[in-house]
This record gives structure tokens, C-alpha cells and sequence, in this order.
């Protein structure tokens, strides 16, 4: 239904078809459910765009929301954690019906907050309705050791009860915090085990009881929240990080990975890479590159070198998918080599790898060649060992024990 057509009063929406389907009994865990089965059921896909995780990934996430679980996806940097989180908004309802002004998108049924009560009680069906569309209904925050319970849950508003001439224990003077402001909404906490203890505290309590004490004043809000947390899973999974009973209310625990095959890293990286753009010069990239930075990938993540647990002392390594993207600047020092200024790169390109006697002129190939060149002639240079470049050059193609010492240092 056009977004103008929808009903705008307490009585419009009761008696329109969207009232069916309005039970307040419907949790917004059901309605992510309800939906899924639907999708499932015509075959949709669930999560494009996300690729490798036919078989291992999705169908735990499926499992985890048929089973209306708050659950935690564990991996590292760059596994499309919160791209699969932010992906379950596909399976909300196009929109939900809110009673107008609340900042909790209070249902306009069984509203939870005292000002939506009143309203209701003062106006009857002429109270107004507002509407809230999916792609809306996402909050999403990072953890770090100075969120506090009033950013989560909220803070008493001394102004606000000053205005109102209300005591300062009543709960119309509440500011609410990002988790009350997530009510019908998907709530999305990255990094967990960075939030202190006490604020896990709190969203444990408000998860399990609906309700929470702020400032010493006990306040209850019965949210209807779906969440979803993140984190590193050796972070995860030591001691202290995370408060057991919160760690217990977390229904699945979905490991995420690197892509288990080179294609499949491929494919990642040619989608997230950004080489086709509007440019009058072509950029193309051959095959082999995506195979020989893929690869690179492959090597880096098996290698002892590189530490697999943060936060150990370790050498990090990241490579990113902008390794696929030249610097403008890069493709034209490179051009300009050639024929440029008689600098001494180019007077070594051309004597030692005699680059202007190459035959190769055609398409890309030219590009493509004085970029292995010039990486040839960093590492030769950046070799400390006695003799010529020229010579070192002739050896390191003969000899395997120094081509390896090359590549090593
Ligand atoms: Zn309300």
C-alpha cells in the first residue's frame, strides 16, 4: 500500500485489513519468523551479495531466527558480520504502525511508555498513527569501555521533569537510551566484550525482565527487541569479558570465516573492490592479478608469522580489498616513467631490464608489465647483498636459494 493511503488514526488502522495482523502478542522475534518462513518457503534469496556462506553461515543464522534467538556472530575483521546483520531487516514487515511522537515507536495496542497511555486515554481513536519503515528499524552501536547505562538504557531528565512540574522519580522524565529508542527494531551491539560489566548488567536485566534501574530508581520497560551482537571470538571467549548470565541469554553463537575457496575470494573482492567506475580510460584487470592477490590472502592467513589472536603480542597484517585498486597517482608515475623525464629508474628500467626494447604493446599488457618491473626493480634494490643490479638480476633468475632470500627480506 502507498505510504500516503495508510491509516493515520488509532481508528483508521482498527478497522483497516493491517489489523489482523497487529496482535500486540506478535513479538517482533515472531514477525522476523513469519517472515523467513515465507521466503524460505519461495525459495528467496536471503542474503545477496554475501557469498560463501551458503552452506555454513546462513543456515545457522536461519536456524537462530526460526528459533527466535538473540544471537552473537563471532569472527574477525571483514567477514560480513554486520552486512548480515544489517541484512535482517529484509525479513521485517514493510511497515509497522506506531503511535505518533513516541520515541520508543510504542504499538499503538499495547503501548509501554506512560505519555502513549495517556494519549490514548485522552484522544481514543483519534489518537494519531505514524509509520515506520524496515529499512528504519536498525540501530546499530559499537561497544566501547566508556559506554555507559545512560547512553544504553537511559538517564533521569532533571530539565524535563522541571518543565513538566513532575517529581524526578516518575518515569515521564526518562531520557531515553539507545536500546529503549531500538523497541521494535533490530538492535545491533558490535564488539560486546568491550562494554563494561555494569552495562551488561543492565542489558541483561532489561532483556530477561524488562526492566532496569536507573539512578536507583527501578523502571520498567517490557521492550520487544531483537538483538544482535558481534565479536572477535577470542575476545569472546575469555574470561571476564562477557557476564555469564548474559552469556546465557544469548540463544546461538554463529562462527563466521575468511572464504574457504580462492574463488569465492575472488568473487568477494571483485564485488567490493571498486574498479568499475565512470572514467574515460578503461581499467581492466587481468585474471591472474585477482588469483596472485587472492592468493597473497590465502598464504598471509596460514602464515606462523601472523598472529591469528589479537591481542597477543603479534604482527598484524591486513590486506585490503583496495590492493585490487591502483592509486590514480600510482598508474600515472608509472606512465609517465616511460617516456617522461631521463630520471634513473627509468635509465635502470632501461638498461638493466632493457624495458625499451620490450615488444609488448598491446591493450593492458604494457601497464601490467612495468608494474611487475617496477616491483622487480624495489625488491633487486632493496637487496643489501654485494654486486650489481644487473647481475643480481641474472642470478635471482637462476639461482632459487638467493630468489628466496630476495622475496624474504
Ligand atoms: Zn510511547
Amino acid at each position: 500500500m502507498p505510504y500516503t493511503e495508510l491509516p493515520r488514526t488509532l481508528g483508521a488502522l482498527k478497522n483497516s485489513d493491517f489489523a489482523a495482523k497487529l496482535s500486540p502478542d506478535r513479538t517482533l522475534k515472531e514477525e522476523l519468523r513469519s517472515n523467513l518462513i515465507c521466503k524460505l518457503e519461495r525459495g528467496d534469496t536471503l542474503f545477496p551479495g554475501v557469498m560463501g556462506y551458503e552452506d555454513t553461515v546462513v543456515p545457522q543464522v536461519v536456524n537462530a531466527v526460526l528459533s527466535r534467538h538473540n544471537f552473537i556472530l563471532l569472527g574477525l575483521r571483514g567477514q560480513a558480520k554486520t552486512r548480515l546483520a544489517r541484512m535482517l531487516t529484509r525479513l521485517l514487515d514493510d511497515q509497522i504502525p506506531y503511535v505518533a511522537g513516541c520515541e520508543i515507536r510504542d504499538h499503538p495496542l499495547r503501548p509501554i511508555c506512560r505519555q502513549c497511555r495517556d494519549k490514548i486515554a485522552a484522544m481514543g481513536d483519534e489518537t494519531p498513527i505514524n509509520w515506520l519503515k524496515a529499512d528504519d528499524r536498525y540501530v546499530e552501536k559499537l561497544a566501547t569501555p566508556d559506554v555507559t547505562i545512560a547512553d544504553m538504557i537511559g538517564d533521569i531528565d532533571p530539565i524535563k521533569a522541571a518543565r513538566a512540574g513532575q517529581d524526578i522519580s516518575n518515569e515521564l522524565t526518562i531520557h531515553y537510551g539507545l536500546v529503549p529508542r531500538a523497541n521494535r527494531c533490530l538492535f545491533v551491539l558490535n564488539e560486546l566484550p568491550d562494554l563494561a560489566g555494569k552495562v551488561q548488567v543492565g542489558l541483561f536485566n532489561i532483556m530477561q525482565e524488562g526492566d532496569v534501574q536507573i539512578k536507583g530508581y527501578p523502571v520498567r520497560l517490557p521492550l520487544d527487541v531483537m538483538l544482535v551482537f558481534t565479536a572477535n571470538p577470542e575476545d569472546y571467549t575469555a574470561r571476564g569479558k562477557i557476564i555469564t548470565p548474559l552469556k546465557d541469554r544469548i540463544g546461538s553463537e554463529i562462527r563466521t570465516h575468511y572464504p574457504l575457496t580462492v574463488d569465492h575470494g575472488i568473487a568477494i573482492t571483485r564485488q567490493e573492490a571498486w574498479t568499475r567506475r565512470q572514467s574515460p580510460v578503461a581499467m581492466e584487470i587481468p585474471p591472474y592479478i585477482h588469483e596472485v592477490v587472492e592468493h597473497i590472502a590465502f598464504l598471509a592467513r596460514d602464515d606462523k608469522r601472523i598472529d591469528k589472536k589479537s591481542g597477543k603480542e603479534s604482527c598484524e597484517t591486513r590486506l585490503f580489498i583496495t590492493s585490487l585498486e591502483p592509486a590514480p597517482k600510482t598508474i600515472l608515475d608509472a606512465v609517465r616513467s616511460h617516456w617522461g623525464i631521463e630520471n634513473s629508474l627509468h635509465w635502470t628500467l632501461d638498461v638493466i631490464f632493457d624495458e625499451d626494447r620490450c615488444k609488448t604493446r598491446k591493450d593492458n599488457s604494457p601497464l601490467g608489465l612495468a608494474i611487475i618491473r617496477h616491483a622487480a626493480f624495489n625488491i633487486l634494490k632493496a637487496d643489501k647483498t654485494k654486486g650489481s643490479l644487473r647481475r643480481k638480476r641474472i642470478r635471482a633468475c637462476i639461482d632459487t636459494a638467493f630468489r628466496s632470500n630476495l622475496f624474504a627480506a
